[in-house]
């Protein structure tokens, strides 16, 4: 029986079910780093929390069975999945990344992985023609849909053709949608990553990541690499996701559904010039994300008429702070411009849209009307303090 993604939320998929010895509901924390033996040469099936531990093989079960992969593994950060993933290639490998990726990524490929002889080339995957960027010594494509922070929607299936044909892998950044709404390994690609931090865990309380596959050879060198560079995740912060993943239906239901009603007040805003959204009909992202998504999700992102007022409404929101991060319960505004794309250098930047009047909003799962109300404060009030900057 394949069960529905709502139910896998809770349960991971059926033969996982009433795993605990006790019958414990909630899957236990494993608080131990090692395990001992019954005799030399047997093993309870754990060695070392750095190889495995319970909680986070519960906690990988479920995630793999939420992106249909057949597994996954559980790191420290998002950064932490991509940092291991990216030791599967070799000095001289080649791969096509989007260039409007979250910035740690592109802080990792051109700092990290560039000076470990790894090339890339960094294209807009949704317009360019990305098999011409194919290479003898390409090994990859690397995408994330919708991206961050302009949205634009990247055709899975179409790279994924594009991957297949050439011999290469495709890995897609799929934080933004979350397993919820977008499952990439079922349109074609080979891996998936997550950060954790963001919808799975969803309280904005705890870091983690994931490297999804349905390569039983990328799995194993993977498991490899984990308990190698020992960056797999704590027994407390996997029961935290566990406990974040149980809700993340409803979560990310609520979050769409407030993410639509403030899209509505946005785009009737005078002074919002701009709203990137792929759930805004008529719009190129919105036909390629129905086709491939179950929704668009709670990501937006905004134009306003000047840097002054972008810079105002984050400092006028009363109820919606001004922080990093996404995927949370509670509504939060991004300053790409000085935040996550800080260290994006300048003209690539300003390439990809991301102008000082731009903000990006993870939306929450607060009372819409507050929402609305909180923002429309912030940018009405303006005028009124429209002085003080000149
Ligand atoms: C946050 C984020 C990451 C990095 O994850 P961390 O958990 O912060 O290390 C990677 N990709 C995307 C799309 C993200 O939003």
């Amino acid at each position: 029986m394949d069960l529905a993604i709502e139910t896998k939320c809770i349960y991971g998929n059926k033969k996982d079910w009433k795993k605990d010895p006790t019958g414990a509901i909630s899957f236990p924390i494993y608080q131990t780093a090692t395990y001992a033996h019954p005799e030399v040469g047997k093993s309870t099936g754990f060695d070392y929390s750095r190889l495995q531990n319970p909680t986070r093989e519960h906690l990988e079960k479920v995630v793999a069975a939420l992106e249909s992969g057949t597994d996954a593994l559980a790191f420290s950060s998002g950064m932490a999945a991509i940092t291991a993933l990216m030791e599967i290639f070799k000095p001289g490998d080649h791969l096509i990344t989007e260039a409007d990726l979250y910035g740690g990524s592109i802080r990792l490929f051109d700092n990290i992985s560039k000076k470990n002889g790894i090339d890339f080339s960094h294209i807009n995957c949704s317009t360019e023609d990305v098999e011409s960027y194919v290479k003898e010594n390409t090994k990859a494509i690397y995408i994330e849909t919708p991206t961050n922070p302009m949205m634009n929607v990247v055709d899975i299936r179409k790279i994924a053709d594009i991957a297949k044909k050439h011999n290469l892998l495709l890995i897609v950044d799929n934080t933004f949608l979350s397993p919820y709404f977008q499952n990439p390994l079922t349109l074609g690609a080979d891996v998936v990553i997550h950060s954790g931090t963001k919808f799975l865990g969803g309280h904005n309380d705890t870091l983690a990541g994931f490297v999804v596959t349905n390569k039983e050879e990328i799995s194993e060198k993977l498991r490899f690499i984990i308990k190698t560079v020992g960056s797999g995740l704590a027994p407390f912060d996997s029961w935290l996701l566990l406990r974040g993943i149980k809700t993340l239906s409803i979560r990310m239901e609520r979050a769409q559904e407030n993410a639509l009603a403030l899209v509505e007040y946005l785009l009737n805003e005078p002074k919002v010039k701009k709203v990137y959204y792929p759930g805004i009909k008529g719009t190129k992202g919105y036909e390629i994300c129905k086709k491939q998504a179950r929704g668009f999700g709670a990501m937006l992102t905004f134009e306003v008429e000047s840097k002054a007022l972008a810079q105002h409404i984050l400092k006028f929101t009363k109820l919606i702070p001004f922080a990093e991060s996404l995927g949370g319960v509670e509504t939060l505004l991004t300053y790409p411009c000085t935040q996550t794309h800080a260290d994006v250098p300048e003209e690539v930047r300003i390439a990809n849209g991301i102008t000082d009047s731009v903000l990006r909003m993870s939306v929450g799962i607060e009372n819409k009307e507050d929402l609305i109300a909180d923002l429309k404060y912030a940018i009405d009030s303006y005028d009124g303090y429209k002085a003080q900057y000149i």
